[in-house]
């Protein structure tokens, strides 16, 4: 399950600063799309807007189809549903279990299915099977983003959001995330939209959206085999 993501003219104004200077963004479903560029180029602030957890200034965002920007209480509920968020420092609430971190995005909601069985999985597909109890703060930092993927992917998501998931961790095991990342991607096929440094997330993604003050200054389409083009 995935959804297009279209992003048209927008601006996201800090005082004097355009993070973002009218962006034109079109991402197919189910594609995985890399953002480059140097720190404060604007990625955070593009996969926040798409996650609506910030506004754009002008513009709009459309997610699956449907205008994301404009949304009412209700709407924002049901687009934040649809959106997994996985963030550089994990982000974990230190006082509850592995499990009831990952239960979190559910916990205020129906949903239509078991969610602790489905919680258990998770935890279990991400190679903590047995650890549901432990608390955050025994576990590493490797450890910590695969319990974040494991929250990110509860609600089952047509798209996953990831803000330097690599970022805090060293090279070997980002490496490990990364390819979690990749399996993930492979097995439920969301679109996946990640902002990184690390040249082995973009080799992994089919395309390199390059930026800088604000604006896309590349795109390029990968071919897995040769790298980035
Ligand atoms: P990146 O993720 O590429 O490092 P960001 O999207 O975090 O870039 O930031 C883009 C620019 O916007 C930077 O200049 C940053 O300092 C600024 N910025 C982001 N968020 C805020 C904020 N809440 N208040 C003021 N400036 C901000
Ligand atoms: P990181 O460095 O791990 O990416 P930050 O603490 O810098 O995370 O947070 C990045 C942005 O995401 C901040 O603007 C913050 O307000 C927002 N944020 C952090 N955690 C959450 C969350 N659980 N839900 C929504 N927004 C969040």
């Amino acid at each position: 399950m995935s959804v297009e993501v279209s992003v048209r003219g927008v601006s996201r104004v800090h005082g004097p600063t355009r993070a973002l200077d009218e962006v034109d963004l079109d991402i197919k479903a189910g594609q995985a799309v890399a953002f480059m560029g140097p720190s404060g180029a604007g990625k955070s602030t593009l996969l926040h807007l798409v996650g609506v957890m910030d506004l754009p200034d002008q513009g709009e965002i459309h997610v699956g189809g449907r205008r994301v920007d404009d949304l009412g209480r209700r709407g924002l509920d049901r687009h934040r549903r649809a959106v997994g968020f996985v963030f550089q420092r994990f982000h974990l609430l230190p006082a509850l279990s592995l499990l009831d971190n990952v239960l979190v995005p559910v916990l205020p909601r129906r949903v239509a299915f078991d969610r602790r069985a489905r919680a258990r999985e998770l935890l279990a597909a991400v190679g903590l099977a047995g650890r549901e109890r432990a608390l955050p703060g025994e576990l590493s930092g490797g450890q910590l983003q695969r319990v974040a993927i494991a929250r990110a992917l509860i609600a089952h998501p047509p798209l996953l959001l990831a803000d330097e998931p690599t970022g805090n961790l060293d090279s070997v095991t980002g490496q490990e995330i990364v390819d979690l990342l990749l399996s993930v991607r492979e097995e439920y096929g969301m679109t996946m939209l990640v902002a990184t440094h690390n040249p082995e997330v973009a080799a992994a993604c089919d395309r390199v959206v390059r930026m800088r003050d604000g604006r896309i200054v590349g795109d390029d389409r990968v071919t897995p085999a040769e790298g980035v083009l």
